[in-house]
């Protein structure tokens, strides 16, 4: 079979180069982002067949990453990685297909990523239906004190600030400034207890 695209998506340089050499070892083409907007570049630019997102990025977090993929992309692979988890399931709410803890020996995660890709794509559970909620993190204020979020669209991959209404803890719904497309969201605050590596 082609060599299987792989990308791999961190805040932290260290973490992409270490991961990204030995997932190469292996023989996989390996592309890297530092965060989420720029893994949506590289996703536009060519598909990947597996996206290894960290969790916990500023600008967008790994959490609405993998929303917005398993919506618009569903054919993709995807593997959360944090080392504000551990054990290897998938924290609840989290749209991926694997976790892999950060820090833990890399042939763990070469083993998920070859589990992936010598599947056969009529394996993939059908996605189409599962609505996630986008995952965002709460950004602050506007100049007019009140609290806002930025989301992305799922449609056209375009990103708005909306205010944020209702109660934070249920799923809102909005409508894209751009295309116009529904989209529904869920806030999570961003963790800033990551130990350094
Ligand atoms: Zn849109």
């Amino acid at each position: 079979m082609p060599q299987a695209k792989l990308l791999i998506t961190d805040d932290e340089a260290p973490v992409r180069t270490a991961l990204s050499a030995a997932l190469d070892e292996f023989g996989y083409e390996v592309r890297t982002a530092d965060h989420g907007f720029s893994a949506l570049a590289e996703i536009r630019r060519e598909l990947p067949d597996v996206i290894i997102a960290d969790l916990h990025m500023p600008g967008m977090s790994g959490f609405e990453l993998l929303s917005v993929v398993r919506r618009r992309f569903p054919a993709i692979w995807t593997i959360a990685m944090s080392g504000s988890f551990s054990g290897d399931s998938v924290p609840p709410g989290v749209a991926a297909d694997a976790f892999y803890e950060k820090g833990s020996h890399s042939g763990l995660l070469f083993r998920l990523v070859k589990a992936m890709t010598q599947s056969e794509r009529a394996a993939h559970p059908d996605r189409s239906t599962a609505l996630a909620p986008i995952w965002i993190p709460r950004n602050g204020h506007d100049p007019a004190g009140e609290p806002y979020v930025m989301i992305t669209c799922t449609e056209c991959l375009r990103s708005f600030s909306q205010v944020l209404g209702g109660d934070p803890a249920t799923i809102q719904h909005a409508d894209c400034v751009h295309c116009s497309s529904p989209i529904q969201y869920a806030i999570v605050q961003q963790q800033h207890c990551r130990a350094a590596a």
